[in-house]
Formats: C-alpha cells, sequence, structure tokens
C-alpha cells in the first residue's frame, strides 16, 4: 500500500509550503487508497519547540489535512517525533561504520575551514571527503581518549551520481560536489539526512512528496539506502511556491504563516483549494474545488514544474467565491462566530479593553484594528511633532528588519528589539513607538503596542509595517 508522509520541523511558524506540500501528499495516499503520515523531524534540538509542533499541529487541522499516524493519534510504526527515536539512528550509525560506509571524524569545524581554505588555495575541491578517515588505531585511541567526534557517510569522490524522479525523470549529480555528510552529531543526535532516511524506512514510506529544495539531498539519502540495502521510496520533488516577483516564497515579501491566513479571516476550504492550484489543476481546469474533489480527480503527473506564484489577492478573490457560494447565511454567522467572537480570541483582549470603556459599545472603536487586516492609513496619521518624515519611515524599516529576525515571538523579545532601536536611532520609547503604533494600531491612542504585537503574531505584524511603509 501507499504510504506518503509530511515531515515538518517544529521550528518556527507553520508555513504555507508545509501545508502545500501536507495537502499533496494526502491527495496521492488517499488517491491509492493509502495511509498518510505525520511525523516531526525535531532532531535540532537548539531551534526545535514544543510550542512550534503544536501549531503546526493545529493549523494542518484547521486546514482538515488528517493524518493517519503521527504523534497525536500514534500508530504502529511510531515513535512519530524523532527525538523519542534517538537511540535507533545511533545504532544505525553505528552498523555503517561497522559496515565500512561511514567514518568517525574528530575535526573541529575550525579545523575543518581550514582544510577547505587550504584545498581553495591549491585548486582542488573543497569539499569534505573520505580522506579524513583515520586508522583503526588512531580512531580507537581518540576514541578511547573522549575526542568529541561525528559519524560521517562516505560519499565516492567522482561518477555521478543517477536520481529518478517521478517528475523530474533522471537527475545527474556529480559526487564530487557531495560532502562526506556528516550522519550522527557530536551531541549524539541524528542528522536530518539519516533520521529521515531511517525514519522513511521504518515507516514503510512508499512516496517521497517533498519541496525541491531537497534534490541536492537525494544522492546521500539514496546512498544510504544503498548502504542499508533497503528499497528505495519513489521520489517526487514538487516546486517550490513563489512570490509575485517569482522569487522563492519568503516572509521578507509575504506572509508565509498559516496563522496569518486565519487571523485574516480566510476559510480554510479556500486555502486548501488555493493551496491545490499551486503546480496543480484540474482535469477540467475549475478554478473552484473542494479537498474531496481534489483528492477524487487527483494526478500527480498533472504537476508542473514552472515555480507556482502564490499570490494573496488571487486568494482573497477565491475565498469570496466560497464565502458566496458555501456559506449559508447561518453558516457565515457561525463562521465569523468561531473565528473572532469566540473567549479564546477574546480573553487576552479583555485585560486591555476592560479598564478603558464604559459600555459595550465602546469595544469595536476601541479594539477593531485587532480584528482587521491591512488598516486604511493616511500620511497625515504619521505626523508626529518631533519626528519628520524621514525619520518616521526609518522607524518603521528597521523596526521591520529587526522583527523580521525574530524566531521566538513574545513580549519581552519584541520590546528589547524595539527598546535597542530606539537606543540606535537616539530617539525616546515614546517616539519611537509613535508610528509603531499607528502602524500596529491604527492610532497613537491604544494600549501598549507590545501587547497587540504579540497577539497579532509576527506576520500580521510584519505586513502591517510593510502596509504602513507602502
Ligand atoms: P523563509 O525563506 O521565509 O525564511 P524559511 O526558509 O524560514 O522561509 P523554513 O522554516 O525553512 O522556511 O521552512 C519551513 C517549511 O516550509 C519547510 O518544510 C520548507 O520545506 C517549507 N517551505 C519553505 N519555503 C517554501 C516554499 N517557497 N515553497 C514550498 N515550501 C516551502
Ligand atoms: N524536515 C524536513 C522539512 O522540514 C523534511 C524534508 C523531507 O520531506 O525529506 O521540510
Amino acid at each position: 500500500t501507499v504510504r506518503t508522509r509530511i515531515a515538518p520541523s517544529p521550528t518556527g511558524d507553520p508555513h504555507v509550503g508545509t501545508a502545500y506540500i501536507a495537502l499533496f501528499n494526502m491527495c496521492f495516499a488517499r488517491q491509492h487508497g493509502g495511509q498518510f503520515i505525520l511525523r516531526i523531524e525535531d532532531t535540532d534540538q537548539v531551534r526545535s519547540t514544543a510550542e512550534s509542533e503544536q501549531d503546526i499541529l493545529g493549523a494542518l487541522r484547521w486546514l482538515g489535512l488528517d493524518w493517519d499516524e503521527g504523534p497525536d493519534v500514534g500508530g504502529p510504526k511510531g515513535p512519530y517525533r524523532q527525538s523519542e527515536r534517538k537511540d535507533d539512528y545511533k545504532a544505525y550509525a553505528l552498523e555503517l561504520v561497522e559496515k565500512g560506509h561511514a567514518f568517525y571524524c574528530f575535526r573541529t569545524p575550525e579545523e575543518l575551514d581550514k582544510i577547505r581554505e587550504e584545498r581553495k588555495a591549491a585548486g582542488l575541491n573543497p569539499g569534505i571527503k573520505g580522506d579524513l578517515e583515520l586508522s583503526d588505531d588512531e580512531v580507537n585511541a581518540k576514541l578511547a581518549a573522549g575526542v568529541p567526534h561525528v559519524i560521517r557517510m562516505k560519499v565516492p569522490d567522482e561518477g555521478t551520481c543517477v536520481i529518478e524522479d517521478m517528475l523530474r525523470g533522471t537527475i545527474e549529480i556529480d559526487w564530487s560536489q557531495v560532502d562526506c555528510q556528516i550522519l550522527l552529531k557530536s551531541d549524539g543526535m541524528p542528522t536530518y539526512h539519516l533520521a529521515n532516511v531511517v525514519d522513511d524506512h521504518l515507516m514503510e514510506i512508499t512516496h517521497v512528496i517533498r519541496g525541491e529544495e531537497w534534490i541536492n539531498s537525494a544522492p546521500k539519502h539514496q546512498l544510504l539506502y544503498q548502504y542499508f540495502d533497503w528499497d528505495m521510496p519513489v521520489l517526487c520533488h514538487m516546486p517550490l511556491l513563489r512570490n509575485p516577483d517569482k522569487s522563492k516564497l519568503s516572509k521578507r515579501k509575504n506572509p508565509t504563516s498559516i496563522n496569518y491566513y486565519e487571523r485574516m479571516g480566510f476559510m480554510p476550504e479556500a486555502v486548501v483549494n488555493y493551496l491545490g492550484r499551486m503546480g496543480w489543476s484540474m482535469p477540467d481546469e475549475s478554478e473552484k474545488f473542494s479537498l474531496e474533489e481534489m483528492i477524487e480527480k487527483f494526478d500527480i503527473s498533472r504537476v508542473s514544474l514552472g515555480g507556482p506564484i502564490f499570490d494573496v489577492e488571487k486568494l482573497s478573490w477565491l475565498n469570496g467565491l466560497w464565502i458566496r457560494e458555501n456559506l449559508s447565511d447561518e453558516d457565515f454567522s457561525k463562521r465569523l462566530q468561531q473565528w473572532a467572537f469566540n473567549s479564546e480570541r477574546m480573553k487576552p483582549l479583555i485585560p486591555h479593553v476592560k479598564g478603558r470603556v464604559d459600555t459595550f459599545s465602546d469595544v469595536v472603536p476601541l479594539a477593531g484594528f485587532m480584528f482587521s487586516g491591512m488598516l486604511d492609513l493616511t500620511v497625515e496619521d504619521f505626523n508626529h511633532n518631533k519626528l519628520e518624515e524621514g525619520q518616521v519611515k526609518r522607524v518603521l524599516q528597521f523596526a521591520l528588519w529587526k522583527l523580521e529576525a525574530q524566531r521566538h515571538w513574545t513580549k519581552e523579545n519584541i520590546f528589547a528589539d524595539v527598546k535597542a532601536l530606539s537606543k540606535a536611532m537616539e530617539l525616546k520609547m515614546g517616539e519611537f513607538n509613535f508610528p509603531i503604533f499607528v502602524a500596529i494600531a491604527g492610532t497613537p491612542n491604544s494600549w501598549s503596542v507590545m501587547d497587540s504585537m504579540t497577539l497579532l503574531g509576527p506576520d500580521m505584524t510584519r505586513a502591517r509595517l510593510r502596509h504602513a511603509l507602502n
């Protein structure tokens, strides 16, 4: 039976790219009467968080992309979280050392940099190759002395690696471009490559459908399957989503978090429909279709490789169709209530609102910006007796840049970012905050803009700062 998987790393907000790849994996599995699995790839312990995992699961569920096996629902091939499978990977890495397909490497990152530099200077391939392997005696001595080490896989020095891709046909990559990849890190954790291959095998994945960005990893994976003497799943590398300017979809230019689309009040059905049109079309070219219809008509060979453009305006248009054609007045009212006027959304607002209103009718004018998308702003809104226009623009631009890099969206971190910037620009916090207040809340008279940004989330905050700059 066909088994596919989505294997997100819980290192940030739930990405629309993850949902897109999940959708195609799910359709492929369903269409073949197979299973669709969710596996959490949290081997990067520094960047992985439990909140991000929760968020990703929640976002995929919101979209209705349900999985048959996963960390929350269990299944016969679990655990489905790589951090809980740690010991397995180590055994597999040692098996490869044993078989002579992998070796211990004791070089520090600095030493490796130096080796690379020297090779480059000598006109040689700067890659990390098998010549770093030491004799058994040297290895044993270093292991006995407790020298920190990693385990690397062996990779041929020359020749061509040939890979078959379901959509792309034969892909050839020169082995000289491929490093002797680390399999097991010095902390005993596996790298993505080892864990991914071991788990795809143990979880009996038959088709690996993932983003194009992983093509360069495929030679290493194929080699690992050969070393272990395992059958390799069929590979299928999907085209990546792109910004309207054709560059790779990035949060610097577009909201990429599914949370943003939820907060903007999109219908999950419309988002899934739109993602289904990324590089794919219905046989009759219809633009609006449900997940069930997509599964029914799904044919992966209809994927076209030209980079699909994720255009928020087109998505909005499609969402409008869904709202008008699929929601009765009663459905509309229910959905609206679920979307915004539910206690989960309300609760964090109440402490800010309660002290500032006399009647309930004061709430909407005060807190409307928390339920809005892009705000209607004019140049006059940004007039300030101490800040000139250039400064206003700089504040917004610097805040945008700084907050784009913020990986942990907490009030403390946002506050620290803003404080550092106001200091660097030699502005008082109040002055610095003024344009941000206007961009985020539409008015300087609101509760703490740090609270607003925290609650609105990174994508909505960035989108409003970008909008204010335009
Ligand atoms: P950005 O370029 O905005 O920084 P990112 O590289 O931070 O995006 P990641 O956190 O690396 O995004 O990726 C999260 C998930 O989303 C990964 O599974 C990745 O494969 C997927 N992804 C990222 N960008 C795209 C894209 N343009 N198309 C499809 N999937 C993508
Ligand atoms: N953990 C990888 C990711 O974040 C999975 C890549 C794959 O599907 O092999 O996208």
